[in-house]
């Protein structure tokens, strides 16, 4: 922790990630101060009371603290693009986030992962694949428990999820796998450009021994320098890829061999067999038997609010899929599941967060036979699909879904919106969308 002793350290936001940087300052004796532009924050009294916390400014990004600092631990919640922030940083201060901060001290093996959609899913299975192989590992950055707060407990290995947030403050990970599942467009509000949120997500590599990417997906494509790498894709795989063979049935593949057929998989969703092939690719390198992650596969049941079935009663397929927040992963979602459906009736809206809706008017012709919209952006999505339904309220839209549907059909919430304009987020959405169900289906 040379870097931080006698240094102005300042903290940005204080959520559950602030929260947990202070803490850490705090248990290595090192003063810092809390900066939020909320006037109002939980962790206020926490923060006071640690004996090495200098101050806790709220309600604005008070210019002259940011000036004096001559570090400064961002959360990945605040823009530091935003000018109020960028303008008054000192030349020469250095930006890290609460993931460098970690990767700077942390000793354990660590593998680390990004993408636009699936990195929830993609790491737990890779936790779930250690769980089967008997290795003790721990999860950690974007999903689970803030990194700083697992510093110090025991394990073999740290399996990172890391967003485009954290990434853009990182520069010194040394991860023995690096991977990008796939990049669309989304938090495009942060990072401007395509070209820059990609450019950030690669990053990924530079701080990686081997790179695992998505064939399919130019825009995960390590660098030309890049060596090490390892691909899997939803097409037939060369040597030394992971893939899928088709012959009487589907199965997930390595090389030229069948490793396992998908039906035996308990997630729904094709776009899930890319996820197992991610997950099993990251096994193969850091040297896991391969019939003990099969085993795991098996046994892996999907994370709430992603795909996963909440009802089926009378022959009628309900999924929950509110995580689905932007275009592409409603995209995976209906890819996905559209052919294990007779009919597909699809709920979706919300808040757009701006982006342009257009890709999904193909899927919405081709694959979904009944569209019903709800929330904010309902109009920009109708427009999409000419008999699309407008409803106002997630009851409305599970009643006339269910007016509708009979035996071998699906109904599909995957809302491509963010849910803030209704709900306090994705998980009260997804809960809502079962409590309709349970009620649709007892009434
Ligand atoms: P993240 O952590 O990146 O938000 P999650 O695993 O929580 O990803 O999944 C979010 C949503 O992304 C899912 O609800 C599903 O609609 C979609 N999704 C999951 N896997 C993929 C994939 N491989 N490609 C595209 N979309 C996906």
């Amino acid at each position: 922790l040379q870097f931080l002793q006698d240094k102005r350290v300042t903290i940005l936001g204080l959520g559950a990630t602030g929260m947990s940087c202070a803490r850490f300052l705090d248990r290595h004796h090192i003063p810092f101060s809390v900066i939020d532009s909320r006037a109002c924050v939980a962790g206020v009294a926490q923060a006071n009371a640690l004996p090495h916390c200098l101050g806790v400014y709220l309600g604005g990004w008070e210019k002259e603290i940011i000036a004096n600092s001559e570090i400064i631990i961002a959360s990945p919640g605040v823009d530091i693009n935003d000018a109020n922030i960028a303008d008054v940083i000192a030349v020469g201060t250095e930006v890290i986030g609460d993931v460098e901060l970690f990767v700077r001290v942390n000793t354990k093996p660590i593998v680390a992962l990004t993408g636009s959609n699936g990195k929830s899913t993609v790491v737990s299975l890779i936790a779930h694949l250690a769980q089967s192989c008997g290795v003790n590992s721990i999860l950690a950055g974007n999903i689970g428990q803030p990194v700083l707060d697992i510093v110090e407990r025991d394990a073999d290995l740290i399996i990172l999820e890391l967003s485009s947030f954290q990434l853009e403050t990182m520069s010194k990970m040394q991860a023995q796998v690096g991977g990008i599942l796939n990049i669309c467009d989304d938090h495009l509000d942060r990072h401007q450009t395509l070209e820059n949120y990609q450019a950030i997500k690669q990053r990924i590599y530079q701080m990686s021994q081997y790179c695992v990417y998505n064939r399919q997906d130019a825009r995960t494509l390590p660098p030309k320098t890049a060596e090490k790498r390892l691909s899997f894709g939803l097409d037939q795989p060369q040597q030394g890829q992971f893939g899928l063979i088709q012959t009487d049935k589907t199965y997930l593949a390595f090389d030229e061999r069948t490793l396992m057929a998908t039906d035996e998989l308990p997630l729904s969703g094709e776009h899930n067999y890319l996820n197992c092939l991610a997950a099993l690719a990251y096994g193969q390198l850091l040297g896991w038997p391969m019939t003990s992650m099969l085993e795991g596969l098996k046994s892996f049941r999907g994370l709430a609010h992603r795909c996963q079935v909440v009802g089926s009663k009378d022959g009628v397929t309900w999924v929950n899929d509110s995580k689905a927040t932007n275009v592409g992963a409603t995209l995976a979602a209906i890819e996905g599941l559209a052919n294990s459906a007779n009919k597909l009736i699809l709920i979706a809206g919300g808040d757009g967060k701006g982006a342009d809706f257009t890709p999904l008017q193909s899927a919405f012709t081709d694959k979904v036979d009944s569209l019903i919209v709800f929330g904010k952006d309902k109009q920009a999505l109708a427009k999409l699909k000419p008999d699309a339904i407008l409803v106002d309220s997630m009851h409305e839209a599970v009643s006339y879904a269910k007016a509708r549907v009979g035996r071998g059909d699906m109904v599909l919430l995957s809302p491509a919106c963010a849910s803030i304009d209704m709900y306090a987020n994705y998980m009260a959405r997804g809960d809502d969308f079962s409590a309709c169900v349970r009620e649709v289906q007892h009434g």
